[in-house]
């Protein structure tokens, strides 16, 4: 397993972010020591962003340049192998996912069953721009099915060399559900 994703904040910085998130958690009802007892790491949003693909009636998704001509690099080399991949998330801003955990709390959803499936805003991988939810053919995306596809076959075998990782294989220690879908470019380029 490549650790390299995994932040290296420095404290100072840490600090600041903390106190930034931990106003964006207050309303949503998530405290600091939610994010501590799951050892969520924090995560700053990208600063430069690039369309790295655009996908069903012209949505645009954004990566970082280097996470973006990464992505081109694999999904052209899966090409070549007759494999399929799509983006169908990159990267999302910390208000938006505030955003998203308060529609599934106003729908009526408990907290660690939002939890379970969207990382509390600050601590999603998708703010860093070089996370990409992939889906393929006609499978549903985000949905479990997708570990039984070619792309997944392929990726397994051939995303490390393109330094993507899987985030969150099955019975992560962070609490999430099994993502077969969200893969991470390493911070150091492979
Ligand atoms: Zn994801």
């Amino acid at each position: 397993m490549n650790a390299d994703h995994r932040p290296s904040t420095p404290k100072v910085q840490r600090k600041g972010l903390l106190a930034f998130y931990a106003s964006v958690w207050r309303p949503l009802g998530i405290s600091p020591s939610l994010i501590r007892k799951r050892g969520l790491p924090l995560f700053e949003e990208a600063t430069e962003l690039v369309v790295a693909d655009s996908g069903a009636g012209g949505r645009e998704y954004q990566l970082t340049p280097i996470a973006a001509a990464a992505w081109r690099r694999m999904k052209a080399a899966a090409e070549e192998d007759g494999v399929d991949l799509q983006v169908v998330s990159a990267y999302r801003s910390v208000a938006r996912q505030a955003e998203l955990i308060g529609r599934r709390l106003a729908a009526g959803q408990s907290l660690d069953a939002v939890l379970s499936v969207l990382a509390p805003p600050g601590c999603s991988e998708h703010h860093t721009g070089r996370a990409v939810d992939i889906a393929t053919g006609n499978v549903m995306p985000l949905e479990p099915e997708f570990e039984a596809t070619p792309a997944f076959a392929w990726l397994m075998e051939h995303a490390g060399a393109h330094g993507f990782t899987l985030s969150f294989p099955r019975n992560n220690p962070y609490g999430y559900i099994y993502e077969p879908w969200h893969w991470c470019l390493s911070e150091a380029p492979a």
